[in-house]
């Protein structure tokens, strides 16, 4: 069974399409600057050349047009039919309250997507233009839209409350949501794959760090706190984002600085986080390669790894304990130092890392503490597209 799986953003697109048999990747994409004429499409075929197209592409349906051609073409494509393609999962940022699970699309899951907009204004109305440029392409083929909140619909309400007055949440449902839910979920699963122990006896806290980042509680399987809020502003330093602030400076800045909201919400979202203490960048492999010469670049070095160690702790008092620790993401995955510096200080949970190990290069799941460590740490490489197109198959299947 073949599986299209579409991220759709407001001006681009990225995509891929599985073999579910094994799982693998027969074909990977992207379009950028949909709406130019100099719109660009890449179409990478997994045992093919890769090919890149710049031509007038004015809306995503044609976008979505162009791709299945090249999937059908005689040289670049991977399947000789669109028909072979059986089902297509979306993701879609924000499922509100309504989506606690991956869901088969129809008119009236369409109207609820429309009704988070206000929650998310400039991905679900994008998510929701790749899902109907979809059904024109492909009319008969069944689609499913996975939340990135979704997993998180688990938490429990005081968790997922903020104190403010009640009548925001019932008027505007003003609340904690979260987000990468795909991602926390699949790590999760895989870290307790990789352990060979049930998920539901195991409390996770999953640490996925990439330019956006959040830390995530999973007891028995169960989201159960999150460090992202109603936007994905909240929680840890991230390369852009300033995460947690004290709100009264956002009135204190717009008066001593006289800004707009707009401007003031550009500036905690573009012009914060690593970028924004260090000066440099808001890439984690800039701030490391300053950091010996460069006080800003490792003041902002620390305070994100800070971060991630108040919240790993926090979330080690939340589930009253911690048996797995993972790190996944950009900078999970990577950054051998900032795994270092954060469970240096992780002694008093019983964490202990093997330095050699978690020296060593690899783009496999691996365990990164020594024997006697009482946390089990791991490495998991996430992989959402290939959570999106399980979920797919799984809901496809279920529906028939
Ligand atoms: P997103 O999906 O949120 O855009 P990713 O999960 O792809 O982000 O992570 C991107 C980030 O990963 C980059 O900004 C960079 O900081 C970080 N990264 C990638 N490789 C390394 C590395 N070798 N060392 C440290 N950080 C890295």
């Amino acid at each position: 069974m073949k599986i299209f799986v579409l991220n759709c953003g407001s001006s681009s697109l990225k995509y891929q399409l599985f073999d579910m048999q094994d799982e693998s990747v027969i074909a990977s994409g992207k379009v950028e600057r949909i709406g130019m004429e100099d719109a660009i499409l890449t179409h990478e075929p997994t045992d093919k050349e890769e090919v890149k197209l710049v031509t007038e592409i004015l809306d995503h349906t044609t976008a979505i047009e162009k791709v299945f051609d090249f999937l059908v073409d005689p040289k670049h494509g991977v399947i000789k039919n669109v028909t072979e393609i059986e089902a297509v999962g979306h993701r879609v940022v924000h499922g509100g309250e309504v989506f606690s699970d991956s869901v088969k699309v129809d008119g009236q899951v369409k109207a609820a997507i429309k009704g988070t907009f206000d929650l998310a204004p400039l991905h679900n109305p994008a998510n929701l233009v790749g899902i109907e440029a979809v059904e024109t392409v492909l009319p008969n083929v069944p689609n499913v839209a996975v939340f990135d909140t979704a997993f998180h619909q688990t938490m429990p309400q005081n968790a997922f409350m903020y104190a403010l007055p009640r009548i925001l949440y019932k008027k505007h449902k003003i609340r904690r949501y979260g987000f990468h839910g795909t991602s926390h979920k699949y790590v999760c699963m895989k870290a307790a794959e990789f352990l060979n122990k049930p998920l539901e006896q195991l409390k996770i806290v999953s640490c996925h760090i990439g330019n956006g980042a959040s830390v995530t509680a999973v007891n028995k399987g169960q989201s159960i706190d999150t460090s992202m809020g109603m936007t994905p502003l909240e929680g840890l330093m991230m390369g852009t984002r300033s995460g947690d602030i004290d709100p009264a400076i956002i009135p204190f800045v717009m008066d001593k600085e006289d800004l707009t909201l707009n401007e003031v919400n550009s500036m905690l979202n573009k012009h914060s986080g690593l970028l924004g203490v260090s000066g440099i960048g808001s890439d984690m492999r800039d701030i490391e390669e300053n950091m010996e010469t460069n006080e800003n670049a490792k003041l902002a070095f620390d305070m994100y790894e800070y971060r991630i160690r108040k919240y790993i702790g926090a979330y080690a008092a939340a589930m009253d304990g911690i048996d797995v620790l993972i790190f996944t993401a950009g900078v999970g995955e990577n950054s051998n130092l900032l795994r270092k510096a954060i469970t240096d200080h992780l002694s008093y949970l019983g964490v202990e890392i093997d330095d050699e190990i978690n020296n060593t290069r690899s783009k496999q799941i691996r365990r990164i503490s020594t024997p006697e460590s009482k946390v089990e740490v791991l490495v998991v490489p996430t992989n959402e597209e290939l959570m999106i197109a399980r979920d797919t198959l799984r809901i496809v299947k279920s529906s028939k």
